[in-house]
């Protein structure tokens, strides 16, 4: 198998997939882009890396039937809240309709290869499947 990196810095390949998020030091807070403040408190204290649960909730979703050239529709964007920690992500591996895809649904996090680089590195990308 070749080397994974992931397509985005919170993704966390080792020991086993998992998000990482920026945890505010003062108030608990957790973000997934890189901010010099706290969003929630206003405090530029720091923030320390906080793993977060590889299974959550679907609390909303809308399913997306027109986007940019290349990227195939219809999918499913979602918000999960894995153990209070709110997760924008894509719901995969299941059917894009309101059948299948529903509030309140329990998801795990899931990791798929986005593509290969001529030396063999493979991008690894994440989305969420039902759990069930
Ligand atoms: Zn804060």
């Amino acid at each position: 198998m070749g080397a994974q990196i992931p397509i985005v810095d919170y993704l966390a390949l080792e020991p086993a997939p998992h998000l990482v998020a920026h945890e505010c030091t003062a108030c608990g807070a957790r973000f997934f882009d890189r901010r010099n403040a706290c969003a929630a408190c206003g405090s530029d204290a720091g923030f320390r890396p906080a793993d977060v649960p590889t299974e959550g909730e679907l609390r909303a979703f809308t399913i997306v039937s027109l986007a940019a050239p290349g990227i195939p529709v219809p999918f499913v964007a979602g918000v999960i809240d894995c153990g209070g920690t709110s997760v924008r992500a894509n719901v995969i591996n299941t059917e894009p309709d309101p059948e299948h895809v529903t509030l309140g649904m329990k998801v795990r996090l899931a990791t798929y290869v986005l593509g290969t680089d001529d030396a063999g590195t493979e991008a690894v990308g994440f989305g969420f499947e039902p759990a069930a």
